[in-house]
């Protein structure tokens, strides 16, 4: 440079393309990662559906008043032909099993709308990072050689055990093998062990194995993995799961720890919290750690008679609780008939929410000591990070080894222990018994060496998760490499 002229100006700043698959579980994180990238000088565009763009205007206009770069964009979905509702755009709008592989099948026909706005685009986007069961993006990002990112949803010890069962056949193996066999995943670091109703992989259901083949083949050829998890959990997972990519991978959470108003309104995309005020007043008024608040996220769904089983089991716990049912649960006359009626039986220490709960507020509230959770991993980790101990009930998918974590690896859950799993809607024969529910809040709220021992690793961790995400942290600082990383230098 001559002297005296003037500097260079800075780069600008990479552009991210955010594809989650439209499913609220798989939303929220990436939602928060986008926050983040805008809020650390990126440029984020988070590409989904009109429905979830109209769910996800809260956060566009939080943005927009923060002068933050984050945009949402909606692709036509479903697509003409496919058979599914026109008002189906998210899975947890899905009514039933038979309708939940067809919508899986039509998120492909996105990519021809996704490559044509990424056309659309100038100068093209630094890098996409699409979640994995999205794999419909990689063809678009190699046609026009931009970077390629897949974010993996579930706990890095979940992904490990997933790369390991394919890359040493251990699915085929599975599949072949009766029902109660149990097969050790081979190159854990830790033992595990896996059964055909407990498989390590997210398509393992029949029907699911093209979009397993697809979702693999994408992992392969991306640049590397963005993971929702830190490095003081899981370290020897991230190390084992590196290696076995063979490409960079960024653990950058938890994220929902971006949401530092603990607003769960605007932010986790939904249009509305049901009742958020009354349920924080309810909980002001509960002793600290004395409540059990028990949801099974977004999707899964149980029919009248497993709700009345759960229901006793808590009430015969004899523990405060907060327990989210879901609308479409809720709807029938005899359930919320049987609710209002053990809502006034345990009068005071019990409170049900019929839709959609302030999640990340109520586990940052004092008086939750501990979470009845499905294992959803944004649930586990959100639980950890607020230094809440869980009673794991596991359903489907991922949800089974995230259980094997909780409990055997980290600590800080009590299995419900109910053998079989329950399919994602209205299975019939998901064996619920409200004795098991009953012994497995009373081991987690109850005393004794063990259960001050899972609260007190619990609150360890949620120490650690905090430090990983304040500057200085293992995750803050990968965010920067990362966001660096794609920043392109002036020539
Ligand atoms: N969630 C919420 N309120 C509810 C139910 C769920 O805010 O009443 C959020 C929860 O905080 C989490 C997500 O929805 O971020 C559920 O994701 P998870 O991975 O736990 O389960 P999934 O919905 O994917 O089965």
């Amino acid at each position: 440079m001559a002297a005296g002229s003037p500097p260079p100006p800075p780069p600008p700043p990479p552009h991210f393309v955010l594809v989650p698959l439209v499913a609220q579980g798989h939303i929220i994180p990436l939602v928060d990662l986008a926050r983040l990238l805008a809020a650390r000088g990126a440029r984020a565009t988070v590409v989904t559906t009109p429905l979830n763009v109209d769910r996800l205007r809260g956060v566009a206009e939080q943005a927009a008043r923060a002068g933050l770069p984050l945009e949402f964009v909606g692709l036509p979905f479903p697509p003409a032909g496919s058979g599914l509702p026109q008002d189906c755009q998210n899975a947890d709008m899905v009514a039933d099993n038979s309708q939940f592989l067809p919508f899986f099948f039509a998120l492909r026909e996105l990519a021809g709308p996704f490559d044509a706005y990424v056309r659309s685009l100038a100068p093209r986007p630094s890098c996409i990072i699409s979640d994995w069961c999205s794999p419909w993006t990689a063809g678009v990002a190699s046609s026009l050689g931009i970077p390629r990112l897949f974010f993996h949803g579930p706990s890095c010890f979940f992904a490990l055990c997933e790369i390991m069962a394919v890359d040493h056949g251990l699915l085929e193996l599975i599949a072949a093998a009766g029902d109660d066999e149990r097969h050790l995943v081979p190159g854990m670091p830790v033992p595990v062990t896996v059964t055909k109703a407990t498989p390590p992989g997210l398509f393992c259901y029949p029907g699911t194995e093209l979009l397993r083949r697809e979702a693999m083949e994408a992992m392969r050829t991306a640049d590397g993995a963005v993971l929702n998890t830190f490095s003081d959990l899981e370290a020897q997972f991230l190390e084992g799961y590196e290696a076995a990519l063979g490409k960079p991978v960024w653990a950058l959470g938890p994220l929902s720890l971006c949401n530092r108003d603990e607003d769960s309104t605007t932010s986790r995309g939904k249009t509305a919290v049901d009742g958020k005020q009354a349920i924080m007043a309810w909980l002001d008024e509960q002793a600290p750690g004395s409540v059990v608040y028990v949801s099974f996220g977004s999707v899964a769904r149980k029919l009248p008679k497993q709700l009345f089983e759960i229901g006793h089991g808590l009430e015969d716990s004899g523990r405060s609780f907060l327990w989210v049912v879901k609308e479409r649960e809720a709807a029938a006359p005899e359930v919320r008939e049987w609710l209002d009626a053990l809502e006034a039986r345990t009068a005071g220490r019990g409170l049900v929410v019929r839709g959609w709960a302030p999640q990340l507020a109520v586990l940052s509230h004092r008086a939750v000591g501990g979470f009845v959770t499905h294992c959803g991993w944004n649930s586990v980790l959100e639980s950890i990070a607020h230094g809440v101990p869980v009673v794991t009930w596991p359903h489907f998918s991922d949800q089974f080894l995230n259980e094997r974590l909780v409990v055997d690896v980290l600590g800080v859950g009590v299995p419900v222990g109910v053998a079989s799993p329950v399919m994602i809607f209205d299975d019939e024969s998901a064996p619920v018994a409200r004795g098991d529910i009953a012994r497995a809040v009373s081991a987690l709220m109850g005393g004794g060496a063990e259960a001050d021992e899972r609260r007190r690793k619990a609150k360890e961790y949620g120490e650690k998760a905090r430090r990983a995400m304040e500057e200085g942290g293992s995750s803050y600082e990968n965010l920067t490499r990362l966001i660096q990383s794609f920043t392109r230098s002036e020539d």
